[in-house]
C-alpha cells in the first residue's frame, strides 16, 4: 500500500463525552486520512485542568473504539507536552515575536471599554507591545506578566477553507493573543498550533465553532516558521427542530447509542451523511465510505439530526447481521433481562424478529417471548380467545401434532392447514388461540415458526394446560 503524507487529527477537549458532533468530526478526519492512505492522530486537549476529567478521557477513548475509528498515533495528551509549548514561547520571546504584558485584567477590561465607547473593536491597546523607539512603562512590582503574541498590525490572514472557500481576515481585527498565563502555562490556541505543527498535521478538519481561531493560529504558525496546514471547518449539526442539538437529540455520549441498541456500522453510515453526500447513496459500508470520501461533497449548510433516519439505517444493519453477529450483539441484552436461552437456537429466535427491530434493544425485548419464564395469558384474554370452539380446534391440532415424527416449520405448517381444512375455518381461528395458549400473547411472529422454536414438549404441554 502506498502511503501519502496526509495526516489528520481529532483533538477533543475532555470536558464531556464524545457526542455526535465530535464523533462526526472524528469520522471525517479519520476518513480523510484513510482515503488518502495517510495517518490519523488522536490528541487529547486537556490543558483546561479545571474542566478536563479522566472520566471524559475514558469516555472519548471508549467512544472512538466503539465506532472503530482507529488512530495511527497517540493518544497524545497536551498536559504531557508543556515543555514543548514553553520552549516555543521562549523562542518567540527571544525573537521579539512575543512580549511580556504587565497590564492587569482590570486594566485590559478598561482598554476594551474605551475602544467600545469609540465604536472600535474591543482589544488590548498594545501598552506593553515593544516597538522600535517606544519606551515602555515601569514594571509594576509583584505582578506576574502574561505573554502576548505580537500579531501583525497590517495586512490580512488568508486561507482557502476546504468547506467555506477563501476566507480573509484583516489583522486589525485580531488582538495580541495571550499565549502564556501569569503562571507560565500555555493557552489553548498556542498548544493547538504547536501540536499541529510538531505532529505534522497536513489537514485540520474540525467544527466551524473554531473558525475564529484559525487566523490567530495561522499568524502564530507563520511566526514559528511552520508550514500552514489546510483547514476544513465542518458546519454544525442541528436538531430535528432546526435548533442547537439538545440532550433529547444527539447531544449525548455516543455510548448511549450503544446502550440503546445501535450498531457502530449504522452509526458510522448515518454520521457520514451529516454534511456529506455521494449522489443519492444512503446505505454504504465503512470501506465504501472511505473510498468515496473526499471534501468535494461536503455541504456548506448545517446538517440536521434525524432520529427516524438513524433508526431506518440501524434496522437495515440489524437485518444484515449474520447469525453469529446477531447472537453476539443481542445475547448480552437478553442476559441483562435475565432471559434463559438454554435449549434454544438463539440465532433462529432472533432471526424471527430481526426484520422488525429498529434497535437491538427492541430485538431483545421481542425475543424475551422465548427466553422469559412462561406467563399465562390473563383471564380476560383467555376468556375472550379460548372459547369452546377455539378449544375444539386446538384439540384437533394437538392430536395431529402429537403424531408428527418431525417437528419443523414445514410439518407444523401442514398440520395447521390440515386442522383448518378439517374444521372449515380460517387461519385466525387457530392462529390466535394457539398463540395465546403457547405464548400467552395474541401477537407473535409466524405461528409455525414460533411453535417450531418452542419445541414439541413445550407446545404440547401448554396445549394440555388449556385443554
Ligand atoms: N479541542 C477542541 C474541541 O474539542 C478542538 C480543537 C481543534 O480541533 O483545533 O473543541
Amino acid at each position: 500500500m502506498t502511503t501519502s503524507n496526509v495526516k489528520t487529527r481529532f483533538a477533543p477537549s475532555p470536558t464531556g463525552y464524545l457526542h455526535l458532533g465530535g464523533a462526526r468530526t472524528a469520522l471525517f478526519s479519520w476518513a480523510f486520512a484513510r482515503h488518502h492512505q495517510g495517518q490519523f492522530v488522536l490528541r487529547i486537549e486537556d490543558t483546561d485542568l479545571e474542566r478536563s476529567t479522566p472520566e471524559a478521557v475514558e469516555a472519548i477513548l471508549q467512544g472512538m473504539e466503539w465506532l472503530g475509528l482507529d488512530h495511527d498515533e497517540g493518544p497524545y495528551y497536551q498536559t504531557q507536552r508543556f515543555d514543548r509549548y514553553k520552549a516555543y514561547i521562549q523562542q518567540l520571546l527571544d525573537e521579539g515575536k512575543a512580549y511580556y504584558c504587565y497590564s492587569s485584567p482590570e486594566e485590559v477590561e478598561a482598554m476594551r471599554e474605551t475602544a467600545r465607547a469609540k465604536g472600535l473593536k474591543p482589544k488590548y491597546d498594545g501598552t506593553w507591545r515593544p516597538e522600535p523607539g517606544k519606551t515602555l512603562g515601569e514594571i509594576p512590582a509583584d505582578r506576574q506578566p502574561v505573554v502576548r503574541f505580537k500579531n501583525p498590525l497590517d495586512g490580512s490572514v488568508m486561507w482557502n477553507d476546504m468547506v467555506k472557500g477563501p476566507i480573509s481576515i484583516a489583522n486589525s481585527e485580531l488582538d495580541d493573543l495571550i499565549i502564556a498565563r501569569p503562571d507560565g502555562t500555555p493557552t489553548y490556541n498556542f498548544c493547538v498550533v504547536v501540536d499541529d505543527w510538531e505532529m505534522g498535521i497536513t489537514h485540520v478538519i474540525r467544527g466551524d465553532d473554531h473558525v475564529n481561531n484559525t487566523p490567530r493560529q495561522i499568524n502564530i504558525l507563520q511566526a514559528l516558521g511552520a508550514e500552514i496546514p489546510v483547514y476544513c471547518h465542518l458546519p454544525m449539526i442541528l436538531g430535528p427542530d432546526g435548533q442547537k442539538l439538545s440532550k433529547r437529540h444527539g447531544a449525548v455520549s455516543v455510548m448511549e447509542y450503544h446502550h440503546d441498541g445501535y450498531l457502530p456500522d449504522a452509526m458510522i453510515n448515518y454520521l457520514a451523511r451529516l454534511g456529506w453526500s455521494h449522489g443519492d447513496d444512503e446505505i454504504f459500508s465503512r470501506e465504501q465510505f472511505t473510498e468515496w470520501f473526499n471534501t468535494d461533497h461536503l455541504s456548506k449548510a448545517a446538517a440536521q439530526w434525524d432520529p427516524k433516519k438513524l433508526n431506518w439505517i440501524n434496522s437495515h444493519y440489524i437485518k444484515n447481521l449474520n447469525d453469529e453477529e446477531l447472537v453476539q450483539a443481542v445475547q448480552p441484552r437478553i442476559e441483562a433481562r435475565n432471559g434463559n436461552t438454554d435449549g434454544f437456537d438463539v440465532a433462529a429466535v432472533l432471526n424471527l424478529f430481526k426484520d422488525r427491530a429498529e434497535t437491538l434493544e427492541q430485538l431483545a425485548d421481542s425475543a424475551m417471548l422465548f427466553f422469559a419464564p412462561f406467563k399465562e395469558a390473563d383471564e380476560e384474554l383467555r376468556a375472550q380467545v379460548l372459547t369452546s370452539d377455539a378449544l375444539d380446534i386446538l384439540a384437533d391440532f394437538k392430536a395431529r401434532a402429537e403424531k408428527l415424527d418431525d417437528w419443523s416449520v414445514d410439518t407444523l405448517a401442514s398440520t395447521i392447514k390440515d386442522t383448518l381444512n378439517e374444521k372449515g375455518v380460517k387461519m385466525p381461528a387457530l392462529g390466535i388461540p394457539i398463540r395465546v395458549a403457547t405464548t400467552g400473547q395474541k401477537q407473535t411472529p409466524s405461528v409455525d415458526a414460533v411453535l417450531a422454536l418452542l419445541g414439541r414438549d413445550v407446545v404440547l404441554e401448554r396445549l394440555n394446560q388449556v385443554l
